[in-house]
């Protein structure tokens, strides 16, 4: 596609990184550590100054809402009954980091190994450890997996709900054993997580990268900004269309284009702009400039199941109105000293567990929560409670990202095909039985009221039922622009789009197969080895 015009007005730079989510902030920070790169990020939400961000607690009000969040749906869905799952994104400087649950895993050691031996040379394990540790600050120090001084904040909860220690013990009356480090020598086992805060307050890739960046002359940030098309000249990627308020623009790169849309936006940008598979592009009318079936396709994300209960108990979140008075204290100590309830992410504890004692590694994922989360918190139950989500980790199932329109201010269009592939409907059935012997074990007694879903579950067939009626993403898309070596893949190994040049993928989309775990730090780390990359051919 032609420059759309080449007035000498249009600005120049080096770089130009479009979304500036949990990776376009690590890009924006590490390449414009090099003085003599001119690097302009685009983000097309606000600035991220709401307190919703800052505190942590605040994440109740954006996962619900369209508040710094695309809040997308997906299309129906056969699995899940035909309902439309909800798919929420960060829109806001630090995207998905900013309105996330903070938790910080990184997945098991296998996953990357599987990625290197799916034809990936060098992001196997011990090869990509050395990034996790790169950006990390843990507040527990260094050792052999953590890394400190690194920009990124990783700390313990300053103030964990109290029934969190019942949850391990009745794990622990389950059989399941505890782990005080999710991302240390051994995933396996139940715990508190670390989480991406310091001082009590989230640490978004935004808080962590890109402020302590913001003032350098060679960094320039776009807000409201939004990319609606990559510019070519032949093969090359050189520029951005992009719009902010009523105003249409381009921006021309002299080096490189980094799509770091997220793993809804990046395929239908590319899509937008004449990449991906010819029978989408025609469908929507869009010339093709590179006919590249793989954009879009392998889409896949964690289904996750959430159990609910209620309790009598006003440590935990709810709506009442002592919980009320509970949570006007909350926010008085919250500004005098950044602890207590404010400080939570929710989901405060979890664990890995193997469905089958055979299994190399875990295959499902337990998030505890300490209020009730039901259809994502935008179903409200009044009163108190707690929850807990079970997720599987390694789907099989495949859907894909298209396009609803030609007109790129339209989403995207979102198809995960949750339950395509039948295998992994039984392992949600293994986890959720898990899940309900912990919830069942003594220790939770003092907190258990009502199990909100669980009491007609008394066969696999009713299980399997309330899956389809109730499951839906814990928000970790992945692999729509899949690295790999083959002609279904999207990007190599060093994250250029196959096929083109000038242009690279750079955030959880390029993830051959999602990893164990959750998805925020892995992205991060997959942006720390691309902006090494970026720098490295850049000086040949
Ligand atoms: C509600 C929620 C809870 C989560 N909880 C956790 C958790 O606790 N721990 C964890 O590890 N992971 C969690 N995740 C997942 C994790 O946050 C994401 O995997 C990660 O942030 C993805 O990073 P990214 O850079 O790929 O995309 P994002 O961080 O989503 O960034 C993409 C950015 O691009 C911008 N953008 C999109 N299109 C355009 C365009 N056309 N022009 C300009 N800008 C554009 C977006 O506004 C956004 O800012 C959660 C995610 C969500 C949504």
């Amino acid at each position: 596609m032609p420059m759309a015009r080449s007035d000498l007005t249009v600005q120049e730079f080096d770089y130009l990184i479009v979304g500036g989510g949990s990776a376009g902030c690590v890009l924006a920070a590490r390449l414009s550590e090099d003085a003599d790169a001119s690097v302009c990020l685009l983000e097309a939400g606000k600035p991220d100054t709401s307190v919703f961000v800052r505190v942590p607690a605040g994440t109740a009000a954006m996962l619900p809402t369209r508040h710094n969040n695309w809040a997308f749906e997906t299309e129906p869905q056969p699995g899940l009954n035909g309902r439309r799952g909800y798919q929420p994104r960060g829109r806001t400087l630090g995207g998905s980091s900013a309105i996330n649950a903070m938790i910080y895993t990184r997945g098991h050691p296998s996953d990357y190994d599987g990625w290197a031996e799916a034809g990936n040379p060098g992001w196997s394990w011990s090869e990509v450890l050395p990034w996790f540790r790169r950006s990390e600050d843990n507040s527990r120090g260094a050792d052999a997996w953590h890394g400190v001084g690194g920009p990124l904040s990783v700390s313990d909860l300053r103030s964990p709900n109290p029934i969190c220690e019942d949850f391990l013990r009745a794990a622990e009356q389950a059989g399941f054993a505890r782990n005080p480090d999710f991302n240390g020598a051994e995933q396996e086992g139940v715990g508190l997580y670390q989480v991406t805060q310091r001082n009590g307050e989230r640490w978004s890739a935004a808080r962590a990268f890109l402020a302590p960046a913001r003032e350098r002359p060679n960094l320039t940030v776009l807000t409201r900004a939004r990319a609606t098309r990559i510019l070519f000249e032949g093969r090359r990627a050189v520029g951005v269309e992009y719009r902010q308020g009523q105003a249409t623009m381009v921006l021309r790169a002299r080096r490189e284009v980094l799509l770091a849309s997220g793993a809804l936006q990046s395929p239908q940008l590319l899509m937008l702009s004449g990449v991906g598979p010819r029978e989408e592009l025609r469908r929507h009318g869009i010339p093709v400039l590179h006919e590249r079936p793989g954009v879009g396709r392998d889409l896949h994300d964690h289904l996750d199941y959430v159990s609910c209960y209620r309790s009598a108990r006003r440590e935990l979140f709810g709506f009442s109105v002592r919980g009320a008075a509970r949570t006007l204290g909350a926010m008085l100590e919250f500004r005098r000293q950044r602890t207590g309830m404010m400080t939570t992410n929710f989901a405060e504890a979890g664990g890995f567990l193997k469905t089958d004692p055979g299994l190399a590694a875990p295959d499902v994922q337990l998030h505890f929560v300490v209020g009730i989360v039901d259809d994502h918190s935008r179903k409200l139950h009044w009163g108190h409670g707690y929850s807990c989500h079970v997720c599987i980790l390694r789907p099989k199932s495949r859907g894909r990202v298209g396009l609803r329109s030609a007109d790129p201010m339209a989403a995207p269009l979102v198809d995960p095909n949750f339950l395509g592939d039948a295998d992994d409907l039984e392992v949600l059935v293994r986890g959720y039985k898990a899940l309900r012997e912990i919830m069942q074990a003594d220790a939770l007694a003092p907190w258990r009221g009502a199990d909100i879903y669980g009491a007609a579950l008394t066969t696999d067939d009713r299980i399997r039922e309330a899956i389809r009626q109730r499951a839906d993403t814990v928000y970790h898309p992945v692999g729509s622009c899949r690295m790999g070596p083959d002609d279904g893949a999207v990007v190599d190994t060093r994250l250029r789009v196959h096929g083109l040049e000038g242009l690279r993928v750079v955030d959880a989309s390029i993830m051959p197969s999602v990893v164990g775990g959750n998805t925020n730090a892995p992205t991060i780390m997959i942006a720390e080895r691309a902006a090494a990359m970026i720098a490295e051919d850049a000086r040949t």
